[in-house]
């Protein structure tokens, strides 16, 4: 399990093979992989908890799904 972000800022979750670098995030965006994901990951939002990050992720999820719809 690999974090991946885009250029847009999106963080993406997936399982992928060592040398995969680069992904397709959920927008449309390459997504780079991050290499310190922990460092990185709690960077710019205030989630100290390791439950906070799936709530952050999944409301993430939420809003791209309505700015999908919103766009379509
Ligand atoms: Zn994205």
């Amino acid at each position: 399990m690999y974090e991946f972000v885009c250029e847009s800022g999106h963080l993406t979750e997936r399982y992928v093979h060592f040398e995969q670098n680069i992904v397709q995030c959920n927008c449309g965006a390459s997504a780079k992989r991050i290499i310190s994901a922990p460092a990185i990951s709690l960077e710019g939002w205030s989630g100290s908890f390791p439950s906070a990050h799936g709530r952050f992720e999944q409301r993430h999820l939420d809003k791209l799904k309505a700015e999908q719809k919103a766009n379509s």
